[in-house]
């Protein structure tokens, strides 16, 4: 599955799209090149942390 990121360059800020084997490296920028890291995990929360859901609250 690729990762598609905004470039960090302000001036360009394209997508960018890396190889999942590019997760933890640096790629750079296909159209200005800027070096940039490429990030472990998606920037997704985990709801798989608190399992007490106040449900039952009156
Ligand atoms: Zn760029």
């Amino acid at each position: 599955m690729p990762v598609t990121m905004i470039c960090p360059n302000l001036g360009c800020r394209r997508p960018v799209v890396a190889s999942e084997s590019a997760r933890g490296k640096i790629v750079r920028c296909a159209y200005c090149n800027q070096p940039f890291l490429v990030p472990t995990k998606p920037p997704t929360k985990e709801p798989a942390n608190d399992s007490k859901t106040k449900k039952n609250a009156r």
